[in-house]
């Protein structure tokens, strides 16, 4: 675990590693879990969404918005938005029951050191 770092803490008190937010049929969590050591490079960020609804679907689409500007790296997903900014759009194909949990999995970004979570939604 030599590149584990605390997590940062975001303006959102109430979860001191992330944002949590509630939007749609989706509550949605977000967290930086490993920045860069030093300078600019790549943060790892997990997301985890719960689905509260009476349907199935088979796509969701991520928004995750930052404080300053990102490139995308990976995810496992597929880009739906610009490669840099302060916001990325993520499409996923998970299949998805009416209530379930999904980890989305980590969706690596690169940036200058300070980077925070402002905003996170699923939708679908
Ligand atoms: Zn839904």
């Amino acid at each position: 675990m030599k590149n584990y770092t605390k997590p940062i803490v975001t303006v959102n008190d109430n979860i001191s590693e992330g944002v949590y937010m509630a939007s749609g049929c989706y509550t949605t969590t977000a967290y930086i879990h490993q920045t860069p050591e030093a300078g600019r490079g790549d943060y790892r960020i997990q997301v985890n969404g719960k689905h509260s609804a009476d349907h199935t679907k088979e796509a969701q689409t991520l928004t995750l918005s930052f404080n300053q500007n990102v490139t995308y790296s990976s995810s496992n997903g597929t880009l739906a938005s610009a490669e840099t900014g302060t916001t990325l759009v993520i499409n996923y194909t998970y299949h998805q029951n009416p209530t379930d949990n999904i980890g989305l999995g980590d969706v690596v970004v690169t940036s200058e050191p300070g980077l925070a979570i402002t905003g996170v939604s699923i939708t679908d």
